[in-house]
């Protein structure tokens, strides 16, 4: 058995970044940029209004006040028409092009017109009218030639948004990587079955093809496979078109564990089996070379908790890996127990907690974490009461009452807090 940091070490080593390909902005989007960005034309395209209001000469106004021929009016999507003399004003809307020689917009709440013997005037009073008041001068957002985003930036969809107003709707990304999950074993009956006698639902399936989506990856959902040579063969051929293929159930020292010699004779190299690690020792780690970056595998124990923990240290890196994203584990805080604990055995525990009391960060006192009645790795239901889960490192037993130890947040931690 090998340490949990020397596992994702191993991993790590063996999982490259996913070659770049372009892509349209809505397949884009959470992906990794693979080039700068550079912007086609300054932006605003031309000065802009940034009010509803008149265009002036701020210097016609004395101490803001001043009557102005309205000459012309301008509203979004127009072009002005000729440029504005002195002593003159143009009525403009939010968005539209400021004529040349006005250097400012007066609100409407400053200004009264009039209209007598077919000659329209404003009256203005602005004291604090300056030269470019409520103007967006060309190019003061963005400037033709100027590198709007970098490469290695997660796309979000400001980025989007961005990207649209610099003409681009294609971009450079690295591709999604795509993850096979086969769970295995003859009791599994996908979930829309009622089981019959000896048999259980498929959980892994859908939580794993969940979990992988959060990861970045495109999850492929390959069914179910039982614990026969010939069919689990049949079935992991089809995952290791994958970048990934994670198989569930099978890898531990059963009679029809059957995974690890099957992914073998299919000449997947074993990098390693058994983590010291609780739940989640049986975890097994392969690789099959391949002209595209090696076929990464993983055979998840089939207990759903401990498929649940496996992901979140090894599998989410990898992912993370393949898709360039930078290696954000799950957060983990400092919380005090609400209750002692007992480790027995060897080897580093998850235990699934609730935690009460919102002060995680700053001078405050920790938040408060509470054991849940967890009935093991079976035990998805309690699982799903859990903010995180407790690390107890190895070599000690007795955790007292107000000690205080490390929490990896779950999604539940993450949004209800
Ligand atoms: P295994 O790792 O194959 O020995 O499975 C360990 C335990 O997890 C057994 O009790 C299985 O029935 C259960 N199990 C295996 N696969 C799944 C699955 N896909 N969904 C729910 N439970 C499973
Ligand atoms: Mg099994």
């Amino acid at each position: 058995m090998i340490e949990i940091h020397q596992a994702l070490s191993m991993i790590l080593e063996r999982a490259r970044p996913r070659a770049p390909e372009r892509q349209g902005l809505d397949q884009a989007l959470g992906r990794v940029l693979a080039e700068d960005v550079i912007n086609d034309i300054d932006s605003p395209p031309y000065d802009k209004a940034l009010m509803d209001g008149y265009a002036v000469v701020a210097s016609d106004l004395r101490g803001g006040r001043g009557e102005l021929m309205v000459v012309d009016e301008v509203a979004a999507g127009d072009i002005p028409c000729e440029p504005l003399q002195s002593g003159m004003a143009t009525r403009i809307m939010t968005g539209a092009p400021v004529p040349r020689g006005a250097d400012a917009i007066v609100v409407d709440e400053c200004c009264r017109m009039d209209e007598a013997g077919g000659i329209t005037t404003v009256r203005i009073d602005d004291r604090d009218v300056r030269p470019g008041q409520h103007i967006l001068g060309r190019g003061r957002s963005v400037r033709r030639g100027e590198t709007v985003l970098q490469i290695g930036r997660r796309l979000s969809a400001i980025d989007a948004g961005l990207l649209a107003e610099v003409g681009r709707t294609q971009v450079l990304v690295h591709a999604s990587p795509r993850v096979a999950v086969l769970p295995t074993g003859t009791e599994l009956v996908p979930a829309c079955d009622v089981p019959g006698p000896g048999q259980i639902r498929n959980s892994n399936g859908p939580m794993l093809g969940a979990l992988v989506s959060s990861a970045g990856g495109q999850p492929v959902d390959l069914g179910i496979a039982r614990d026969t040579e010939s069919e689990l063969a049949r079935q992991m051929n089809r995952g290791l078109h994958e970048d990934i293929l994670i198989l569930s159930g099978g890898v531990s020292a059963g009679d029809f564990d059957l995974v690890p010699h099957v992914l073998r004779d299919l000449g997947v190299e074993q990098v390693f089996h058994g983590v010291r690690l609780k739940p989640g020792r049986p975890l097994w780690f392969g690789v099959l070379p391949h002209a595209k970056g090696s076929r990464l595998v993983f055979g998840l124990p089939g207990n759903p908790v401990s498929g649940l923990v496996c992901f979140e240290l090894f599998v989410r890196p990898a992912i993370a890996a393949l898709a360039a994203l930078p290696q954000v584990s799950r957060p983990m805080i400092a919380a005090r127990l609400s209750d002692p604990f007992r480790h027995t055995g060897d080897r580093p525990t998850y235990f699934p907690v609730r935690l009460e009391g919102d002060r995680w960060e700053g001078d405050g006192d920790p938040v408060q974490a509470r054991l849940l009645d967890w009935k093991g790795s079976a035990d998805l239901r309690t699982l799903a009461c859990a903010d995180g889960l407790a690390l107890f490192p190895a070599g000690r037993s007795e955790y007292a009452l107000d000690e205080t130890v490390q929490v990896m947040l779950l999604e539940r931690g993450l949004f209800a807090h």
